[in-house]
């Protein structure tokens, strides 16, 4: 494989080349590790990881998207580097990758993405993603994309302190062209829809970035554990609001209004692909903007630049589709499904009635629905 770039920077040719796309969810919020439901799609864009095996033990790896900063190391290194925080992606890899078979050598890798980090596009699941992907086929490792995306998920876990659950993940490297993905985390079952005409996805970057964004996902986690645990429950997945409303005195109000956010959530999830495969497209705008106030009021992981944002979406939507936060919280992105004939009446909307009073402009993008990584490598009935 030539890469004039590659050689110029590590002195050997890329021999595994991977790209992981990043992802967009429709609905289906925080419900992953509660064992629920999502609606993820993959989109056109996310990271590229390139290597070429070394013949000491040697690990060197570049990060063109941080300035093409080069961190060395050695294989078995499991000291957490808190000078280059991205580099833990790459030492997780491997480690998670050693529990599995034996890595003989060192690397050159090279990375490099087109998406924005920190964005609720989920750049991290792309890169572990990709890393696994590239790591395992150059030890001649056959993962299943299931056990692919269980490996990438556990890096964040295990090494970067991120309790999150296998959305990101599982989409990454299994998302279908022109489909989202109905994934049941009870029993993983993968069920794809097509997105019919005339619908279309608009995603709005707020470029609103909070702190403590990774410390209020494991708290939230934490409330689900505590809200299923006094239900006596192995996850929040087998509540239901009967039971729920039966348990409240025992739930404190915010682990009340935890649990009631994954119901009604795994709740919208069924609603809105059962109505996109019946063509109900009336009622997409009320899942949407049940499944925001259930974020904003009960789970609490809005914010008011987002709200207004959905809000101005929402009113200019006029026909059929809605509008909703995406991804984990805190800022992030903003996703509408809507008449892809309203597209741009939306976006001006959005210039005029939002972007004047914002202290930061949005980035509005055109992601097309791509597939995963693994695609190519499973049969799925769609
Ligand atoms: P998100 O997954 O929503 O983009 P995260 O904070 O979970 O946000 O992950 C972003 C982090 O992932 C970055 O700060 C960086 O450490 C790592 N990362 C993602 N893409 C790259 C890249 N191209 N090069 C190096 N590190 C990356
Ligand atoms: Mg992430």
């Amino acid at each position: 494989m030539k890469n004039k770039k590659f050689t110029k920077l590590f002195g050997n040719s890329v021999t595994t080349k991977v790209f992981a796309p990043g992802r967009v969810n429709l609905i289906g919020e925080h419900t992953d590790y509660n064992n629920g439901l999502v609606f993820p799609v993959a989109i056109d864009k996310g990271t590229t990881v390139e290597l070429a095996k070394r013949t000491d033990h040697h690990i060197k790896v570049i990060s063109k998207d941080f300035n093409y900063e080069q961190v060395e190391f050695e294989l078995g290194d499991t000291t957490y580097d808190h000078h280059n925080f991205w580099v833990n992606y790459v030492k997780g890899a491997l480690l998670e990758l050693q529990k599995l078979a034996t890595i003989n050598q060192g690397y050159n890798i090279f990375i490099y993405g087109n998406q924005p980090l920190g964005a609720g596009l989920s750049s991290s699941a792309s890169l572990t993603v990709a890393l696994v992907k590239a790591i395992s086929e150059s030890m001649d490792l056959k993962l299943e994309p299931v056990k692919a995306a269980e490996c990438a998920q556990a890096i964040e876990n295990n090494f970067l302190n991120c309790s999150c659950g296998l959305m990101d993940h599982a989409i990454s490297a299994m998302g279908l062209r022109g489909h989202a993905l109905k994934i049941d985390f009870d029993h993983f079952a993968v069920e794809p829809c097509v997105i019919p005409e005339p619908l279309t996805l608009l995603v709005v970057n707020s470029n609103v970035k909070r702190t403590l964004v990774g410390s209020e996902y494991n708290q939230r986690r934490i409330e689900c554990e505590m809200a299923a645990q006094t239900m006596q429950l192995p996850s929040l997945r087998q509540a239901n609001m009967d039971l729920l409303c039966e348990y409240q005195d025992r739930l404190s109000p915010k682990e009340f209004k935890r649990a009631r956010h994954i119901i009604s959530e795994n709740n919208r999830v069924e609603c809105l692909y059962n109505d996109l495969k019946a063509g109900n497209f009336k009622n997409i705008g009320r899942h949407m903007a049940a499944s925001h106030i259930s974020m904003r009021d009960d789970f609490e992981i809005s914010i008011p630049e987002i709200d207004h944002l959905v809000e101005v979406i929402q009113t200019n939507i006029k026909t059929i589709g809605g509008a909703r936060m995406t991804g984990g919280g805190f800022g992030g992105c903003v996703i509408a499904l809507l008449n892809k004939d309203e597209l741009q009446n939306v976006i001006q909307a959005i210039a005029k009635e939002y972007t004047p009073g914002a202290k930061i402009a949005p980035t509005i993008y055109d992601f097309k629905i791509s597939d995963g990584a693994y695609a190519s490598e499973y049969v799925i009935n769609t």
